[in-house]
């Protein structure tokens, strides 16, 4: 058996073990990868002296993503999961609305329909036009 046959077996046996300590345990959703994105940032913000302290606050996140993962509480962790789901879910629209507006930008307008918030898109430079909400039926007069 040559370096690299030895090698793969050895990295096979190793995912194995690691699959078997998985076994039961929660592994890794969608908040702790925001947790891991946080850390990395703050360890970053860490590095200027005068908020060194970002970098523990950053450490800290990244043991408790890990203590997630680990975890066998199934409940508990989906509690979390659900709570974070809860309270991303208005930045995350707001994050996609500018990047449409960014994507966008030459051949459409946005609005916010005063009356419901319905995000409303129309064409770019068709001058001043009446524009009914799809939702409440409201009109607003914008230049667009
Ligand atoms: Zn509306």
């Amino acid at each position: 058996m040559n370096f690299l046959q030895r090698l793969q077996e050895m990295l096979q046996r190793l995912a194995a073990k690691m699959q078997q300590f998985m076994v039961g345990r929660y592994g890794n959703d969608e908040f702790t990868l925001f947790l891991l994105i946080v850390s990395l940032i703050f360890s970053f913000l860490g590095n200027f002296r005068p908020i060194r302290f970002m970098y523990f606050m950053g450490l800290a996140l990244i043991v408790f993503a890990l203590f997630r993962s680990l975890s066998k509480n199934y409940e508990a962790r989906r509690k979390e999961l659900n709570w974070y789901l809860r309270w991303s879910e208005k930045p995350k629209a707001e994050l996609k609305l500018l990047g449409n507006q960014i994507r966008d930008r030459k051949t459409h307008r946005y609005f916010k329909c005063k009356e419901c918030k319905t995000v409303l898109r129309v064409p770019k430079n068709r001058g001043k036009i009446e524009i009914t909400c799809p939702k409440c039926r409201a009109k607003v007069i914008k230049k667009t």
